[in-house]
């Protein structure tokens, strides 16, 4: 794979890994890659935009992940604290809401409740310019995700128009490969 100047603009977009979906990512390589906490976008990456379900293939995708020892948090700019609250119960994680990503802070607040530092943290998500960016400027190790379903919030779906040309470049470039999940 072709690696990509870290010193360019563009690194800061470029996630370390991609997946199809978050169930691909399988917890053991987190784990030898040093990984202790997960700091989890919420919509599109876990569930889909608006959805309360959780489905088993992700419940059980946290069970390995906690059996494995790694914690984990989930980091949402979603206003609505009542919804999210819900989902990281059923999923047994602490959370975020109203982080305001892709600003450092929010990911510095996650790392404390995770106690990890930037070393042992990985951020998952489907968004190049918060997960990925707010990633990156914090100095963790990032996966980017493709998204669960084509429905958004309005502002992200502006958004998500020049992030699909981004990973499109980067993809073609060779600086990031999709990983599906029958590999
Ligand atoms: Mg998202």
């Amino acid at each position: 794979m072709a690696s990509i100047n870290r010193n360019s603009w563009l690194s800061h977009l470029c996630p370390d890994e991609y997946y199809e979906r978050v169930e691909a990512i399988a917890p053991e390589r987190l784990w030898e890659r040093g990984i202790r906490g997960l700091i989890l976008d919420l919509d599109n990456t876990l569930v889909k935009y608006h959805e309360h379900h959780v489905n088993s293939e992700l419940l059980r995708w946290f069970d390995r992940v906690k059996s494995q020892g790694i914690t984990c948090c989930i980091l949402s700019n979603n206003h609505r604290r009542r919804r999210i609250n819900r989902i990281a119960d059923k999923l047994g994680v602490q959370f975020v809401a109203r982080a305001g990503k892709p600003r450092r802070r929010p990911f510095l607040t996650a790392m404390h409740m995770l106690n990890t530092d930037r070393h042992s943290t990985a951020v998952i998500g489907d968004q190049v310019f918060t997960d990925v960016l707010g990633g990156k400027r914090s100095g963790l190790y990032t996966v980017l995700i493709q998204p669960r379903s084509s429905r958004d919030f309005i502002g992200t779906r502006v958004m998500r128009c020049f992030e699909t040309g981004i990973v499109r470049y980067l993809t073609t470039r060779g600086y990031v490969r999709l990983v599906t999940g029958h590999e």
